[in-house]
């Protein structure tokens, strides 16, 4: 361990609301910890509108805002942030070691993964083609595009409803695609869906194919009960299916459940790698809120700071 000295004493990865809280939890525990921002300084809540349940806001906070915010704290007590992207690990000795951006390497005592999640793509050669000329997965960052336009919004859960609801008052039409014959959202957004009068909803429809060569002019849709097919004029297709974890860099050194969220003990943060920990919805597929998020960034700080107590490296 020649350059154990050189490593740091915590390496936060990611700067969603797990990353951050952790960041705030670490420095102010004295642990200068150092932050890589990753590929979405901010994470997910920046491609959010109005974040309405995160307790502390009555009013409710603009997502991107509200990173800022969490930045600033982290930074009043010291983290070290830094811009980049962790591409790959070595975690099979100490201290570990993280490659970023694929050429600078990086020591750490312990690592906090906090690495969230990404959108999910329904997959078809179509939507890749088209991705950026009409397909999307952000209705908040992309929707203005589609002012006075007909869109479609894939998907049936509290995202779906609510990319729906705000292309509602941006587009002239909007048309959910809903597989099944019952939407998952929660019922304050369904009744927001229900309720806006340019929305409407495809009960039992999947789409098949985006249609248009240069950009979008219609999506191709099955009924998923009767097996016909139809076409809906649209300009927008807007993706809103979920979302998978970050963990690929760990794969073959974090254990997984199949969908790829890292597994932790349960009650803690800690993975089957000691010094190892993860947070927010890179091991949550249950939850996957902000609050949550936040929560589990606070117990990671606290359990790599008690482990590094207790392997006398701090
Ligand atoms: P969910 O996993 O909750 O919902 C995904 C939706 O997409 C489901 O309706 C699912 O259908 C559908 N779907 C999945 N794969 C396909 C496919 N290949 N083709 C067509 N449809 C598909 O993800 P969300 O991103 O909506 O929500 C994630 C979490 O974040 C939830 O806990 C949610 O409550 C929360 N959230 C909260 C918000 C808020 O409170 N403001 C806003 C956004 C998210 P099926 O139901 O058939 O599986």
């Amino acid at each position: 361990m020649s350059n154990s000295k050189d490593a740091a004493n915590v390496v936060i990865l990611g700067s969603g609301p797990a990353g951050y809280t952790a960041a705030i939890y670490a420095s102010r525990a004295g642990l200068k910890p150092v932050l890589y921002q990753g590929g979405q300084p901010g994470g997910q809540l920046t491609i959010t509108n109005d974040v309405e349940n995160y307790p502390g806001y009555p009013d409710g906070i603009n997502g991107p805002q509200m990173m800022v915010d969490f930045q600033k704290q982290a930074e009043r007590f010291g983290t070290d942030i830094r811009y980049g992207l962790a591409t790959s690990v070595d975690f099979s000795k100490k201290p570990f070691k993280i490659t970023i951006d694929e050429k600078d390497e990086v020591l750490a005592h312990s690592v906090i993964i906090s690495t969230g999640a990404s959108a999910k793509w329904l997959g078809l050669e179509s939507e890749q083609r088209l991705n950026g000329r009409g397909v999307s997965a952000c209705a908040v960052c992309d929707g203005f595009f589609f002012r006075g336009k007909d869109v479609v919004v894939i998907g049936g859960g509290d995202t779906a409803a609510e990319e729906a609801t705000y292309l509602s008052k941006l587009c002239s039409h909007v048309h959910m695609l809903v597989r099944r014959d019952e939407l998952r959202a929660s019922k304050i957004m369904q009744k927001r869906v229900f309720n806006a009068p340019n929305v409407t909803v495809h009960w039992n429809t999947s789409a098949v194919e985006v249609l248009g060569d240069d950009e979008v002019e219609g999506v191709k849709v099955i009924n998923n009960q009767t097996k016909e097919l139809s076409e809906i004029k649209v300009q927008g297709f807007f993706v809103a299916i979920g979302h998978q974890p970050n963990t690929d860099i760990f794969k073959g050194y974090l254990d997984m459940d199949d969908n790829g969220y890292i597994k932790t003990v349960p009650g803690s943060t800690y993975t089957n790698i000691e010094g190892v920990f993860a947070s927010g919805d890179a091991q949550d597929h249950i939850y996957r809120q902000a609050v949550t998020a936040a929560g589990t960034g606070c117990m990671a700080a606290l359990d790599a700071e008690r482990w590094l107590t207790a392997q006398e490296l701090v």
